[in-house]
């Protein structure tokens, strides 16, 4: 098989890159390690930028998102039981929209699906060959059959466990890590969310978040250890740890009920320098990771994609190759300013030591943010989405 540019991973990053280049008349095929319906079952991001709005508006799939996606003017921190608002709207100008990742993926997919673009589910062994060369070839087995693609370029869209980061030469890659003694244990659970708009929890008993998915559909998060096993926290568990980390108002008005979903995420700052190695360029959690507490990682796997999608349209409507030269260095820099306030965000909200100190230097930045126009501007503009 032979195309322009063979895209592995079928998350936010390889589909909404699918989907631009196809619009482009650009040929890709992607290839996918698991299943359609897997792929659809993975609950995660919640909160979007304009920037991903206006790429999936682009990419022709937007329709579902505007129509039932929430937009949200402003976000609530409630630190140790009283809640305080930020207004984006007020500071930016700007709001964020609530649509799950879920229902992203399945706009993305129904939309290659209509256009007959080729994804190839449950892809097994894809190994990636002579990324240098002008002529780089992806091989893999399906139904049992070896199958090799040959390519222009290689997009490793793949997430942070895929191949194709690790099939770089290490001398060629620099990675820069920070791993959180915590993670979120999340539930999905069709009650409606206790309030319009997120709430952030700071709390001494540890970090909670009390978001949504729609007027009748709530996302909630607590802190927890990593040493925590699932099955240990049966869900009236849960709740029973959620309701103290709430001021007043909120632990009356929240609606438990049964899971739908239920997971732990580990709290990783990851980032892997260069992005791009010859003619393989690695795009979205491939690259990097953030904690989920920015609400960063899905937006900076659409932005990578609106960098490398528009260097891929000037390579080949243009025959420039100057958006593929400075594609990792536009893509860092706007990772590295998400990187920082995702792991600002993490070490302000979170229990991450029991020391005195620390808690208090927390309560004091956040005092700052709420009486501080100028600090709580910062914050609505980094919440958002910087500009590019
Ligand atoms: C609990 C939680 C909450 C989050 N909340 C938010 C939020 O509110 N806002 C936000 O912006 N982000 C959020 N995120 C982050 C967001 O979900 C990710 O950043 C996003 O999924 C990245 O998309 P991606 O396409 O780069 O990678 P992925 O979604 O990981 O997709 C990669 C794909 O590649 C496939 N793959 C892997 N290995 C191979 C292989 N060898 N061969 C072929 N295919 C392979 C995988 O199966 C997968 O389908 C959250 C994450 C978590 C865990």
């Amino acid at each position: 098989m032979r195309t322009q540019v063979a895209i592995i991973g079928a998350g936010p990053a390889g589909l909404l890159l699918g989907q631009l280049l196809h619009n482009r008349g650009i040929d890709n095929v992607i290839l996918e390690r698991q299943t359609g319906d897997y792929v659809l079952s993975r609950v995660r991001a919640g909160v979007i930028e304009q920037v991903t709005m206006d790429l999936l508006d682009e990419a022709g799939v937007g329709g579902r998102m505007h129509a039932d996606g929430l937009v949200h003017e402003g976000v609530q921190i409630c630190v140790d039981g009283v809640r305080h608002r930020i207004s984006f709207k007020e500071m930016t100008g700007k709001t964020v929209m609530v649509y799950g990742q879920t229902e992203i993926t399945k706009d993305l997919m129904d939309g290659r699906a209509a256009v007959g673009a080729p994804t190839v589910y449950a892809a097994q062994d894809v190994a990636l060959h002579d990324i240098f060369s002008s002529k780089p070839r992806v091989t893999y087995r399906a139904e049992g059959k070896a199958e090799e693609i040959e390519c222009d370029f290689i997009a490793g869209c793949d997430g942070f466990h895929g191949v194709s980061r690790k099939s770089v030469p290490p001398a060629a890659i620099a990675t820069h890590e920070r791993v959180y003694p915590l993670g979120w244990l999340g539930i999905l659970s069709d009650t409606p969310p206790v309030s319009e708009e997120l709430i952030y929890v700071r709390h001494p008993l540890g970090f909670a978040l009390c978001s949504m998915r729609s007027p009748t559909r709530s996302r909630y998060y607590i802190q927890c250890s990593l040493a925590e096993d699932i099955e240990s926290w049966p869900d009236d568990r849960f709740w029973e740890e959620l309701k103290p980390r709430l001021d007043d108002e909120a632990r009356e008005r929240l609606v438990t009920g049964p899971s739908i979903e239920k997971s732990i995420a580990p709290l990783r700052s990851f980032v892997a320098e260069p992005m791009r190695f010859g003619r393989l360029f690695l795009a979205g959690d491939a690259a990097h990771i953030v904690p989920p507490t920015g609400a960063k990682g899905l937006n900076l796997a659409a932005s990578d994609v609106r960098y490398l999608s528009r260097a891929l349209v000037e390579h080949y409507a243009e025959k420039s190759d100057a958006g593929l030269d400075h594609y990792s260095e536009r893509a860092l820099a706007r990772v590295w300013k998400a990187e920082r306030f995702s792991w600002w965000m993490t070490t302000l909200m979170h229990k991450i030591s029991d020391n005195s100190f620390d808690q208090k230097i927390q309560l004091a930045e956040l005092d700052y943010l709420f009486r501080s126009k100028a600090a709580a501007t910062v914050f609505a503009e980094n919440y958002v989405g910087l500009p590019y």
